[in-house]
């Protein structure tokens, strides 16, 4: 048999894997057991979840354990602040390095059960949630369940369950009206099996509802794909510049079926003013979603939803509460889909996975009589709840880059990867682009295994395609919803005497380094300027431009076109706050691709050995520097940075210092 502990662990894991029983943090569970005292025999115990982890992999340093008789005799209290409650559960940690226990330990502590665990299943909240829910959940779930009233979460409801208890002392749980459900059992085998039979039972029944009847209408049809996706093209920019008042957003955009369903229905816009499936969710998504109407005035609409939760604050706010962002983070628009926003693309995916559990709630508890759901004013006091902001308070602060998007031309080189790594190390969202699909696919992989977060995509682009380019911009506006930053890197090489040059090698030279640039950096400054929150290019250009070398003309007349590209970039978008620098790298040798192919040429040009190549690079500049892939990185994330907010239309040489390299 597992120690207490560990056995807790176990089944909180199998709670966790369970998506519809709860989720991000939702959820807690407990045991109750002795554990050895440093004045004398062991002593009654409780083991608890911390708050802000998550059931779904949690382990054994998730949790806290408390000693239960300081905190059972806390029941004899009349009432009790959250502040005291969080001073005095702290103040009983047996391991006062623990984590602070959960919000809901006093529950835990007083019902007088071995092992307790606690879920806001979607099928219990679909019963929970309908009007007429108590008598509900006596015809679908017997008699066995204690019915609590909705209360928000602390010293009160923990009171309010163990009287109900004390009266009703052979019951199995209790369901926590627009909450969840509890079980408990005299060990934790019971409660788990309760708890899964419970929402079983729920399940089944809400399976023959949708047999039955069906959730609505539909209201309006799905425009098609291509119209949806126009319809993106044109808008999501402005909606971007909508939810960023405060702090840039990432947006993810769902149009699967399930999705077009709910946006659809007749009945949407009466049951997505009613309010959040369980309080617990609405950190994320906020009380309300935005019910935009994709052919009315975005921005008016998008103020008008900001005002409105103004008001809402006003209305309810205590001294010393601050306003949290006023935008919306659930938009659903009939006939298009459903966009969430985030600070990054993990983040937005959350609030769509909570969503997606609300929609099925929704639809469910409808079907069963009429979704309801906890007043605006309860609703207020848990989405400014400290205890629960809290959680939020728990994550690491934002890095430099943070919520910035940059998509990376040629991230699959030398060059383009130590920018990628950088910038993801920096915080910001990367869309890695090249030619080779595959390349790419695992390159993003790599950065998101290092942000442990989705902080990258792998998009295979071919910089001298139209067609090419616009697929890649489509599939960042589904995954990252914004674009702030380009860096235009994908370049190849020539090396041959303008006499020997074959025309097929120079415009091959142009069309990658010149016309490349021009065609990304057009569809990139046209979406920057319909986004309007500004926006960074950085060219990657060459020493070749200030100081050309023999040899190298098709590469060198193609960089020196790019280079006056970015210079006109930057006088035609100084207005809209857009910034175009450029960096010149020179002779950077790590893990270049484009080394490797002309190396043996270069080497000849200079009458050299291949071999003697690089050292001839670190031997003629001033700092006798070997230029890595990383410098040239940093100078990217300088000029993309807001430390250089006050620079454009500059280039910044990293080349260990050449004197024939100067600006004249
Ligand atoms: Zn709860």
């Amino acid at each position: 048999m597992l120690p207490p502990r560990e056995a807790l662990v176990y089944r909180s894991r199998l709670i966790g894997d369970e998506e519809t029983l709860g989720l991000f943090g939702g959820g807690n569970t407990s045991t109750k057991c002795r554990l050895p005292d440093m004045l004398g025999p062991p002593q009654p115990a409780l083991w608890v979840k911390g708050s802000g982890s998550d059931l779904k992999g949690c382990e054994p340093r998730h949790f806290s354990p408390l000693r239960l008789d300081p905190l059972q005799r806390l029941f004899e209290r009349g009432q009790m602040s959250d502040e005291e409650m969080v001073a005095c559960l702290e103040r009983c940690l047996v391991d006062p390095k623990a984590p602070r226990p959960s919000v809901e330990t006093l529950l835990h502590a007083f019902i007088p059960q071995p092992d307790i665990d606690h879920t806001h299943a979607d099928a219990i909240l679909a019963l929970a949630n309908t009007r007429h829910g108590q008598t509900l959940i006596r015809r679908v779930l017997g008699n066995r369940l204690l019915w609590i009233p909705y209360i928000q979460p602390g010293f009160a409801l923990s009171k309010r369950v163990a009287d109900a208890y004390r009266r009703a002392p052979d019951a199995h749980g209790a369901v926590l009206e627009q909450h969840g459900l509890i079980t408990w059992g005299p060990d934790g085998r019971t409660s788990y099996a309760r708890t899964v039979a419970y929402v079983s039972t729920a399940e089944r029944y809400f399976a023959q509802q949708r047999r039955r009847r069906v959730w609505s209408a539909a209201g309006r049809a799905a425009l098609p794909a291509a119209r949806r996706e126009a319809w993106l093209e044109a808008w999501l920019p402005v909606i971007r510049r909508g939810v960023s008042r405060q702090r840039k957003m990432h947006l993810a955009y769902w149009d699967d079926p399930e999705v077009l369903e709910f946006v659809n229905a007749r009945r949407l816009p009466a049951v997505a003013r009613i309010g959040p499936a369980t309080p617990d969710h609405m950190l994320r998504t906020k009380r309300l979603p935005l019910l935009l109407r994709p052919d009315a005035a975005l921005l008016r609409q998008l103020e008008r939803y900001a005002a409105e939760h103004r008001r809402y604050f006003e209305r309810y706010h205590q001294p010393g509460q601050a306003l949290q962002d006023p935008s919306p983070r659930v938009i659903l628009m009939p006939g298009v889909g459903m966009l969430t926003t985030g600070k990054d693309a993990t983040d937005a995916g959350m609030v769509a996975t909570l969503y997606r559990h609300a929609m099925r709630i929704m639809r469910d508890a409808t079907l069963a009589g009429g979704y309801t759901a906890v007043s605006a004013r309860e609703a207020f006091g848990v989405e400014y709840w400290p205890l629960e902001l809290y959680k939020l308070s728990l994550a690491p602060p934002e890095a430099e880059l943070s919520r910035e998007i940059v998509l990376i031309t040629g991230a699959t080189g030398g060059i383009g990867r130590a920018i990628a790594h950088l910038l993801v190390d920096r915080g910001a969202s990367v869309v890695v682009t090249d030619l080779k699909p595959s390349a790419v696919q695992e390159l993003a992989a790599e950065l998101n295994r290092q942000a442990g977060r989705r902080r990258a995509l792998g998009v295979a682009l071919d910089v001298t395609r139209e067609a090419s380019i616009a697929q890649a911009f489509a599939q960042v506006r589904r995954a990252f919803g914004g674009l702030d930053a380009v860096v235009s890197n994908a370049g190849v090489a020539a090396v041959a005497s303008i006499d020997r040059l074959s025309l097929q090698e120079w415009e091959r030279s142009l069309a990658v380094n010149a016309t490349g640039h021009f065609l990304v950096a057009r569809a990139a400054v046209r979406w920057l300027r319909a986004q309007g929150l500004g926006g960074s290019l950085v060219f990657i250009s060459s020493k070749n431009v200030p100081a050309p070398g023999k040899e190298f003309g098709a590469y060198s007349a193609a960089k020196a076109a790019e280079t006056q590209l970015a210079r006109v970039l930057a006088i035609e978008n100084g207005e809209h706050n857009i910034r175009v620098n450029l960096v010149n790298p020179d002779g950077v040798f790590e893990g270049s691709g484009l080394w490797q192919t002309i190396a043996p040429d270069r080497a000849r040009s200079y009458g050299l050995a291949p071999a003697a190549l690089e050292a001839f690079y670190q031997q003629r500049n001033l700092l006798r520097a070997k230029v890595l892939p990383r410098d040239v990185a940093e100078a990217v994330a300088f000029l993309i940075s807001a430390r250089s907010a006050k620079t454009t239309g500059c280039f910044l040489p990293v080349d260990g210092g050449l004197r024939e390299a100067f600006p004249r």
